[in-house]
């Protein structure tokens, strides 16, 4: 199983969106998919169409210890599921915080899970705090979304340095495995110079530094699609909302890289610990 945290501490870059559309296009591909919904805020649970209510498990429970996985784990569809989180898990990051070892809860919860999927993708929460902390030491693959703009690759230190901390202190196998543009313009200038920034960035930065070392920047270009932007109101990914969409197209063709990935053995595998 790949287990992958979709990451970035900056909002509006894309990673709900890239988490959801990427889970959906995976699971019609025929791998199973779970999508794990780790921001208080809930986007990508609503985009699959799932409210959780008072009372209902969601990740907070899970986080808190009060349900398991399975308790909380929704269907979408035979090769789609979703564990859900709402605005509750927003008391975990303070309600953790003077417990021993809340950086493994996720972990220790995944490994009592005996359900199987072949990707399990964490939808992260804007900020570098213990929610995304858990998802690090849970996963073992990181994908960077990023905009091309201007500052695409201002706080990328930070960010980096985070992931490098918990792979040498908290989880050795965790590597940065690919990096994404999202919202993307074709015919903007800007577009292509800031592609070339983060390409060299990520070139020169490789050297000596395992945890990225096999980081790819994926090929495919998630174009700008207004479509994109408007299925999340219709609880729909993009491939039942818009199926003939450029957004549809792109998730798909990212996707087929990503399975692409799956041939050669420096992608990672999870294994319970
Ligand atoms: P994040 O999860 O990083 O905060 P989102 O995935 O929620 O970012 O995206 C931020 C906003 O941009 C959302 O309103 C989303 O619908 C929209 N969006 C994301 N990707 C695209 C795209 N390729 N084209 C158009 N709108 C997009
Ligand atoms: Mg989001």
């Amino acid at each position: 199983m790949r287990a992958i945290a979709v990451i970035n501490q900056k909002g509006g870059v894309g990673k709900t969106t890239s988490s959801v559309n990427l889970s959906a296009a995976l699971a019609r591909s025929g791998r199973r998919v779970c999508i794990m919904d780790l921001d208080p805020q809930a986007h990508a649970s609503l985009h699959l169409g799932i409210t959780a209510v008072g009372g209902e498990p969601t990740m907070y429970e899970i986080l808190c210890g009060e349900a398991s996985i399975a308790d909380a784990r929704r269907d979408i569809s035979d090769k789609l599921s979703v564990v859900p989180s709402n605005l509750d898990l927003a008391a975990a990051e303070l309600e953790l915080a003077g417990e021993v070892g809340r950086e493994m809860i996720l972990r220790d919860r995944l490994d009592d899970d005996s359900e199987e999927f072949d990707y399990l993708i964490l939808d992260c929460p804007p900020s570098l705090g213990v929610l995304t902390v858990n998802a690090l030491v849970a996963v073992n693959e990181v994908f960077l979304p990023l905009q091309p703009h201007f500052l695409a690759l201002h706080g990328l230190s930070k960010l980096l340095r985070t992931i490098e901390v918990v792979s040498r202190r908290l989880n050795d196998q965790l590597r940065l495995s690919g990096v994404m543009l999202c919202m993307y313009d074709s015919n903007t200038r800007l577009a292509a110079e800031v592609s070339t920034d983060i390409d060299e960035f990520f070139q020169a930065a490789k050297g000596g530094r395992e945890f990225f070392r096999n980081a790819k920047f994926f090929e495919t270009r998630i174009r700008r699609n207004v479509r994109l932007a408007e299925a999340p109101s219709f609880g729909q990914s993009i491939f039942e909302y818009a199926a003939d969409s450029n957004g549809a197209a792109d998730y798909q063709a990212l996707a087929e890289e990503i399975i692409l990935q799956e041939q050669f053995a420096s992608v990672p595998q999870r294994v319970a610990a």
